[in-house]
């Protein structure tokens, strides 16, 4: 210290001056103690709009000053520290909503709810973003599994480049229909499967169908296709239907990991070793965010988001998987559209960019690693 004089003590010297010239002449000492100001801010290695000058008058007449620094909501402390261990910055955004950023990751969360939304793509979290034990922060696995992967993309390494396409139902199982439109789910996942097998071949990479035509194969020995094929990459391709009516859109769904419904004891920054955390959910998740993002710029549709559910035919794969619902033959206008053979083009031209893109920028592991 160079004076002998304590920080607190300078800080009261120079707000009392700062009050006085206030007090006096506002505009030219206003500069003067604006540049004091900078000047103090750097000494404590702060911005200096990080410092709020507040003047009170005491009981006896004498001012007062006050020094605040700005402080995050302390309800934040744990949404900090786990941003924090991803190297990332937050932002409460104010009405309930806060964003993470890392690079050009902008991951946004809204507070009471389990959407997100990274970089203009709904992301669904396995649990609601809200204050638990008097903090914000995200569940373990929403951590590892979703935030993690979100923020800090995993390298991408696979089995091999065989892409092995599911094309869902088949034989006594149409999957969902249209009877107006007299469309069975099965015969149009089969021709979005063989259009897209077209596309990935020309672009030099080798793929199988776990059906080549009309029949039912159990969901056990879909994956073991996958396994069995030694395949870097799984999709299952399906179309949805609903009750409401109302329902459009895509959606791409995950593995959800195991034990991702955690008590709320597991709050607040905690996390695995990562060398205890499953590579494949990381895969799953940046393989996932590709195709649904690409699907909702390039078919204009309602992005329905990235969701997880323990589907039996993601459950046994040896390799990253996805399944994806590509519309709602239900819907009065999105059906129709789904009938055209030039949508079901769209639809393979698009999962087969972004799968070509994954497998062109992937690394094959070797089978000893
Ligand atoms: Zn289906």
């Amino acid at each position: 210290m160079r004076s002998g004089q304590s920080k607190l003590q300078r800080l009261l010297v120079f707000m009392g001056s700062a009050a006085l010239f206030l007090s006096s002449c506002r505009t030219p000492q206003s500069e003067v103690a604006d540049s004091g100001e900078t000047a103090f801010a750097s000494e404590l290695g702060v911005e200096p709009n990080q410092l709020t000058t507040v003047e009170t008058v005491s009981e006896t007449g004498a001012v007062v000053p006050i020094v605040k620094s700005k402080k995050p909501n302390p309800k934040a402390a744990g949404i900090f520290k786990q941003a924090g261990q991803l190297g990332a910055r937050v932002t409460e955004k104010g009405e309930g909503v806060w964003l993470i950023e890392k690079g050009k990751r902008r991951f946004e969360l809204r507070e009471q709810s389990r959407q997100a939304i990274l970089n203009g793509t709904v992301v669904y979290l396995n649990e609601v973003f809200a204050e638990k034990k008097g903090n914000f922060a995200l569940s373990h696995s929403d951590f590892e599994y979703t935030l993690r992967p979100a923020l800090d993309p995993p390298e991408i390494v696979l089995r091999s480049k065989t892409v092995v396409l599911d094309p869902g139902h088949g034989g006594v199982e149409p999957g969902s229909l249209n009877r107006s439109l007299r469309i069975l789910e099965k015969d149009l996942n089969l021709d979005v499967s063989l259009r897209l097998q077209k596309l990935i071949e020309e672009n030099g990479f080798k793929v199988v169908l776990t059906r080549y035509d009309d029949r039912l194969v159990p969901l056990e020995d879909r994956s073991q296709i996958a396994n069995r094929s030694n395949a870097g990459v799984f999709v299952s391709i399906h179309f949805n239907a609903a009750f409401n009516k109302e329902a459009s859109g895509l959606e791409t769904y995950l593995l959800t990991p195991q034990n991702s419904a955690l008590s709320n004891d597991d709050i607040i920054g905690s996390s695995e070793p990562s060398n205890r955390v499953n590579q494949t959910h990381l895969l799953n998740f940046e393989f996932g965010y590709r195709v649904q993002s690409r699907l909702i710029v390039d078919l204009q549709r309602v992005d329905r988001g990235i969701k997880k559910a323990r589907f039996k035919v993601l459950k046994d794969l040896e390799c990253p998987g996805l399944l994806i619902e590509c519309g709602f033959l239900s819907h009065v206008k999105e059906a129709p559209l789904i009938n055209t053979p030039v949508y079901r083009q769209k639809l393979a031209e698009s999962l087969s960019d972004s799968l070509t893109s994954i497998l062109m920028t992937g690394r094959i592991v070797s089978s000893d690693q």
